[in-house]
């Protein structure tokens, strides 16, 4: 009944030949079919106020977290291929297991704002809200990052299998957009996002432009993540994200009654939606959108001459285009246009906003701020989470309300509360030394992690500046265990001389191994990131201020008691007085010009940074002095107060601010 409910629903392709085994009995690959019929119908009612968030990217952490089963025959692509270190201990290099087979995640993002959507729309289905995520299916992902020697990262292509990756269906429903030279055929995926507690699902559509109909141009604009050849390829893959999502979800019948939008990428929404009405109801379409801006810099908005667009569109299109995203330098600005065509605009934390109401002055009263927050749920370690069950008293609906983990402070003179989150924390960063046992990685030794996007602005070798220093610290406070991470965006040339010089740096550091080990582990993706923000005990953010819109890694640290070692950016100006660790280095007090080239700091920072460094590991080996613990040290008040402060960094808080100050009254 279930089935043939679902079936008539939603029209999977070649259903008989492929998804029978795994589609049948109430189960959707493993998981509860009846969410999935209840919210595809709920989408259809003519009453449901449905809301669509569109993104170019979605980190869905699928190997771990809502993981789907597939009992057809898996494709070898669809499993990780192992990753290698590279460490000032050369002779133990070599490649790096993490966890063996265990599926890749859907390949459908590239970092952080990848992550951040992921998170989001697993907390809508925690709330139960009619939401369908819109996206697009990456034939090739991102990239992989390959190590070349010491000489850097060479991207790889990655391929992945689509076909028989667990949760994902390709439906029969194929739309087509009209453009004035030539059509585009997209074919839609779904995948669907559960609850935590598996009691309800949204769908995630993604588009498809890999379809014999299409010529071979068009049919690689949905090959890889932010390729960036040509103005070309970047219109029209914001076409089929922003014309082909509206055209998707009409195609499905759901009934969408706001759009938001993550980033400016699906802009081109309000043309497709604005096309044909009279001026007098394009107010009210406005009403339907709202937009979250993510970008700090000046490259991160999109921007084309207006010729290429011209080319591209049709002219009722492009007079639109020209009425509402138009920047002051004669350019068209997806930003812009975001801006005018929703009627609520937002940043991604308060110095976010304060940065963009400088570099948005005529539009300054608009734009308000939510900060990001991560799923709680996603990224609470299982040891921390068996803690907080443990303390239920206090954190009695730890399972509906992330919230409650605020009231860790009143826990903060509790010796057995103490005493848990260091042992589950012991525990945690044991599964990442085994990991590394190869590499001479020990339990009882100060370790630091550096990991995320490599980009200029968030400065990757500013821990490597002075060497020198560093080894200094490790000589005369105790070892020190560095990992560093992060993938460097294939065209960004300075993103690849910083691994380099990383590279470089570490390389040197061979005679000093015994106090300072140093690892950087390859390719960096989501199943790392959980590791590495679980197990730690410092967290080392250093963004150039105010170029951070937000940042989140450090937020998934903090609910595992990992402390932070930051500068004042992003989220970390409204965390600076939680206790949470340090902050040092420059401060953006007066924004000034935000353009032209960046002034990194890095001799004044690393300086601080180092100072700091020792203060911390200090402290640290005073709390463990080879294995004899010190309950009452301030390094455990700052993991406590690191977990209280999780109650507020997370999507729940994020999501009850949208619904509040952003999204239109119901
Ligand atoms: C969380 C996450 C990020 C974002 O890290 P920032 O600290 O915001 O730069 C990037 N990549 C992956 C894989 C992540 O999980």
């Amino acid at each position: 009944m279930v089935l043939k409910e679902f079936l008539s629903l939603v029209e999977v392709d070649r259903y008989n030949q492929r998804y029978q085994q795994t589609i049948a009995d109430e189960k959707y690959f493993g998981m509860p079919l009846p969410p999935i019929v209840d919210t595809e119908k709920r989408l259809r009612q003519k009453s449901c106020r449905g809301v669509a968030y569109f993104s170019m990217e979605y980190g869905l952490a699928t190997s771990f977290y809502n993981c789907y089963r597939w009992l057809g025959k898996p494709a070898d692509e669809n499993y990780p291929p192992k990753n290698s270190v590279f460490s000032n201990h050369r002779l133990a290099d070599c490649s790096f297991e993490l966890k063996s087979g265990e599926i890749i995640d859907l390949p459908i993002y590239s970092g952080g704002l990848g992550v951040l959507a992921g998170d989001t729309i697993k907390t809508f289905a925690d709330y139960k809200l009619p939401v369908v995520g819109v996206g697009i299916l990456w034939h090739s992902g991102y990239f992989r990052q390959k190590f070349w020697y010491k000489h850097g990262q060479v991207p790889q292509k990655m391929r992945w299998d689509p076909s028989c990756y667990p949760g994902l269906i390709p439906l029969k429903n194929v739309i087509k957009i009209e453009l004035p030279n030539e059509s585009i055929f997209l074919r839609i995926w779904k995948y669907y996002v559960y609850s935590y507690k598996h009691d309800f699902a949204l769908p995630l559509i993604l588009l498809d432009a890999d379809l014999p109909g299409n010529r071979p141009e068009i049919r690689d604009l949905t090959d890889q993540l932010y390729r960036s050849d040509n103005a070309w390829l970047r219109i029209m893959q914001r076409i089929v994200l922003g014309y082909g999502g509206v055209l998707a979800l009409k195609e499905l019948g759901y009934n969408i009654k706001l759009f938001h939008l993550n980033e400016g990428h699906a802009a081109l929404s309000f043309i497709e939606k604005c096309r044909g009405r009279p001026k007098e109801e394009i107010a009210s379409v406005r009403e339907e959108f709202v937009y979250t801006c993510h970008t700090p810099v000046e490259a991160g908005h999109d921007r084309f001459v207006q010729e290429d667009l011209k080319n591209i569109l049709s002219k009722e299109d492009f007079v639109l285009l020209e009425e509402y995203g138009i920047d002051k330098d004669n350019l068209v600005n997806l930003t812009i246009l975001a801006i005018n065509a929703c009627s609520s605009v937002n940043a991604v934390s308060k110095s976010h906003q304060r940065v963009m109401s400088h570099q948005f002055p005529e539009y300054k009263d608009r734009i308000g701020f939510v900060t990001n927050g991560v799923h709680p749920y996603t990224w609470i370690s299982e040891e921390f989470y068996k803690v907080f069950k443990r303390f239920s008293t206090v954190f009695s609906d730890i399972d509906h309300n992330p919230m409650i983990l605020s009231r860790a402070k009143e826990l903060k003179k509790n010796k057995g509360f103490r005493h848990a989150i260091w042992s589950a924390h012991q525990a945690n960063k044991q599964k990442l030394c085994r990991s590394l046992e190869k590499w001479g990685f020990k339990q009882d030794v100060f370790t630091l992690c550096w990991a995320r996007r490599i980009a200029a602005y968030k400065r990757p070798s500013l821990l490597l500046y002075d060497t020198e220093q560093l080894v200094k610290i490790a000589r005369e406070t105790g070892p020190l265990q560095i990992i560093l991470a992060g993938k460097a965006h294939p065209q960004d040339n300075l993103g690849f001389t910083f691994i380099n010089e990383m590279m470089d740096k570490v390389d040197k550091l061979d005679a000093d191994y015994q106090h300072l080990k140093v690892a950087i582990l390859e390719n960096y993706d989501l199943h790392l990131a959980k590791l590495l923000t679980e197990s730690v005990d410092l967290w080392l953010n250093n963004p150039l201020p105010p170029y951070e819109a937000s940042g989140t890694s450090g937020m998934k640290a903090i609910l595992n008691g990992v402390v932070q070692l930051s500068t004042l950016d992003g989220w970390m100006v409204e965390a600076k007085d939680m206790g949470i660790g340090r902050i040092f280095g420059y401060q953006a007090v007066d924004l000034g010009s935000l353009t032209g080239e960046l002034q990194l700091h890095m001799r004044d920072d690393s300086q601080e940074l180092y100072a700091a460094l020792r203060d911390l590991a200090g402290i640290y080996y005073k709390t463990n002095n080879a294995g004899s613990l010190d309950l009452s040290s301030p390094w455990i008040d700052m993991m406590v107060d690191c977990i209280a402060a999780g109650g507020s960094f997370n999507t729940y808080r994020m999501l009850d601010e949208y619904k509040s100050r952003v999204w239109p009254p119901k």
